[in-house]
């Protein structure tokens, strides 16, 4: 089957605005020290600007206000978004809520579309997803959050952690096992949680890589403990038991795009890294001109092609058969983007040396975020391992390998014993 990731002409006018529009309006506002409110006053206006354009939220299906563009074009989009940790927000694109929304989109009842999905998609509401624990996190089938049916009610208790923007939301998706005696598969659900109910308590903001002190505009990841919270029996999304099944439907699509949101980001850690090379002087030459220094261009240059082209070709498989049928794709770009993420930001430091490892440059910055994406979304490890698992299906065991050559020999022998044989009387 041919591959295709072009996109028509309007669609890269659209792609051309967004890039001008993120560098011009919102990358300056990185270098300014902003309490929510002041940043709150200065996007309302650029979010203004992407509606107009139908841009907004445009992960969504084009019933909810989406674009309908599909995984290739949303790819697209997003490598121009991950430039700035500020742009998904005002594309409407912002994690956890775009997921959320997604995952609402997917299994929330009309009901819970009108109270929690549409808000959410507004603006007007924020959201969490709660699935983590201290003791549950890349093997999610050890979860212990209970939640117990008690007449028309809910009853959750549990411990979460990394909860994102938990501090923040007004409700939270709590994933919580609500039939222990099945499989974790077919036991566990999701529900939606106000963070006022009764019971909800938001301990703290971990203090994390990136955001050591937790202070400014980005979300932070906090620690939950839910205790006898009470929710009606409406709040399950879905049925009962649809909990993994969820996840995966809400994660698929979230994975393509930060791979792609990644490459935004190396990308302007790559365009450093060559600015800085051809500018500076060390030992009688320029970096540039150094076969290290040409090493990092071209190997990072590489990498972010395979990363690139990987992605979309994931995109493109997702937009033919499915997230489900995409799972060797979406997993290898999950991994392979991360570390390509890592490794070019990292080789950009090291080319600016101590200005790069200052607070004088964004590098550091986008050094400590990349560390995380080996781990969220769970970690390379569990990527790998479903990859290779995947693969290896595709294999069987033999006594003798396929490619034994005395084996192989011997049957070439027999296929072609007439020639062989004439070969033999000519000799
Ligand atoms: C910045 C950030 C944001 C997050 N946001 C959210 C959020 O909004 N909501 C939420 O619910 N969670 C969130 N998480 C949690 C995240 O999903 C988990 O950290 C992740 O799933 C890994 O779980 P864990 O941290 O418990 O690691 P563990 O389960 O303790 O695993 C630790 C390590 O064990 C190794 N390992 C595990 N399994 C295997 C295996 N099969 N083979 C080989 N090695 C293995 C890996 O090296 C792994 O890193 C966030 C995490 C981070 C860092």
């Amino acid at each position: 089957m041919a591959w295709d990731f072009s996109t028509e002409p309007e669609f890269e006018a659209k792609l051309e605005w967004m890039r001008g529009f993120v560098r011009d309006e919102i990358i300056p506002l990185e270098t300014l020290e902003l309490d929510w409110e002041t940043f709150a006053r200065i996007t309302a206006p650029l979010k203004e600007q992407v509606k107009e354009r139908g841009l907004w939220a445009a992960h969504l299906p084009p019933e909810l206000g989406g674009g309908g563009f599909g995984q290739v074009k949303l790819g697209l989009m997003h490598e121009i978004l991950g430039q700035c940790r500020y742009a998904p927000g005002v594309f409407g694109n912002q994690a956890p809520d775009s997921g959320n929304a997604e995952l609402l989109a997917i299994g929330g009842s009309p009901e819970q579309k009108e109270r929690w999905m549409h808000p959410l998609l507004r603006g007007e509401l924020r959201s969490s997803f709660s699935m983590t624990e201290p003791g549950a996190g890349a093997d999610p089938t050890m979860l212990t959050t209970r939640a117990v049916l008690d007449g028309d009610q809910y009853v959750i208790n549990g411990h979460k952690w990394f909860s994102t923007n938990a501090s923040r939301a007004d409700f939270l998706i709590v994933m919580a096992v609500t039939d222990p005696d099945v499989s974790p598969y077919q036991g566990s659900s999701m529900i939606v949680v106000p963070t006022d109910t009764p019971g909800v308590n938001i301990l703290r903001d971990i203090p994390v890589m990136d955001h050591p002190l937790h202070v400014g505009l980005d979300a932070g990841h906090a620690e939950v403990v839910y205790n006898d919270v009470r929710v009606p029996r409406e709040n399950l999304v879905g049925n009962p038991g649809d909990g993994f099944r969820l996840a995966q439907q809400r994660l698929g699509p979230g994975r393509i795009h930060h791979a792609m949101r990644w490459l935004g980001q190396s990308r302007r850690a790559f365009d450093m890294l060559c600015e800085r090379a051809v500018s500076r002087h060390a030992h009688g030459s320029r970096l540039a001109d150094k076969q290290m220094v040409q090493d990092w261009v071209a190997t990072s240059a590489a990498e972010m092609q395979a990363a690139r082209l990987m992605t979309l070709h994931a995109a493109w498989t997702m937009d033919q058969v499915g997230a489900s049928n995409a799972r060797i794709e979406i997993g290898m770009i999950k991994y392979w983007g991360a570390r390509v993420l890592h490794d070019v930001i990292d080789r950009a430091i090291q080319v600016h040396g101590s200005l790069g490892f200052s607070g004088d440059l964004p590098l550091e910055q986008m050094y400590r975020s990349a560390r995380a994406a080996r781990i969220y979304d769970g970690p390379d490890e569990v990527h790998k391992e479903s990859v290779a698992r995947r693969i290896l299906r595709g294999y069987a065991p033999t006594e003798v390998p396929t490619e034994h050559v005395p084996t192989r020999r011997e049957a070439a022998r027999r296929k072609f014993a007439e020639q062989l044989s004439l070969a033999t009387a000519n000799a």
